[in-house]
């Protein structure tokens, strides 16, 4: 650690922990990263939304990884993640995970996103991975109420940046306005 603070000439770890998060607002399948995620479903077969992007932009080879996971493991269960290779992505690898579907807050969503998270980025960092984006975990066809997904996925990327400091460049790849002003706002505070 004290390698890296000296390289950037910074004194503490929460300069450094602010400067790897970035918001950017598009399209994740063109982000180039070691590691992009996607929020999957159980099945593992692609759908819609940023799981049926990335399957459509990355190629086959990512459902057939998907697949033989799923004959050898059986379904991701939601808050987990597993890893692919990124196809014809600019993206290496992909990391899919499944976040909870909104159901009034009664089924344990909020540990189940956090989970996501930290399920993705401990997969990445036992991968290697320098970069890593994220799209915004189960705010779409889940539904999770945005302004709460915001702060947990924040919150949760924040702290374990904390105590790591193998993953250079956080980015959240906002698809909509709400959400891009939502990221932007939370990391301000
Ligand atoms: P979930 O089922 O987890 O809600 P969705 O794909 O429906 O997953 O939505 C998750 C988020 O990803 C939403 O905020 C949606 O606007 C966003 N999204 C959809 N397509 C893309 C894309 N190509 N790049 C980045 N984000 C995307």
């Amino acid at each position: 650690m004290q390698e890296l603070l000296n390289l950037f000439n910074l004194e503490n770890t929460a300069a450094i922990m602010t400067s790897r998060i970035e918001v950017v607002q598009g399209d994740i399948t063109k982000i180039k990263a070691d590691a992009i995620v996607n929020a999957a479903n159980s099945a593992l077969l692609g759908g819609g939304g940023v799981d049926g992007a990335i399957h459509s932009a990355g190629g086959k080879i990512i459902l057939e990884e998907c697949m033989a996971y799923v004959s050898a493991n059986g379904r991701l269960p939601v808050g987990k993640a597993m890893i692919t290779s990124g196809g014809m992505l600019p993206a290496k690898y992909v990391i899919h995970t499944v976040g909870p579907i909104w159901n009034g807050g009664k089924n344990n969503e909020d540990e189940l996103l956090k989970s996501a998270y930290l399920g993705s980025l401990q997969l990445g960092v036992a991968n290697n991975i320098r970069s890593i984006a994220f799209p915004n975990i189960s705010t779409g066809i889940y539904h999770f109420p945005k302004e709460k997904a915001v702060a947990i996925a924040v919150d949760t990327v924040k702290l374990f940046l904390k105590n790591d400091l193998s993953i250079e460049k956080l980015l959240f790849v906002c698809f909509d306005d709400d959400n891009y002003e939502l990221y932007q706002s939370k990391l301000r505070t």
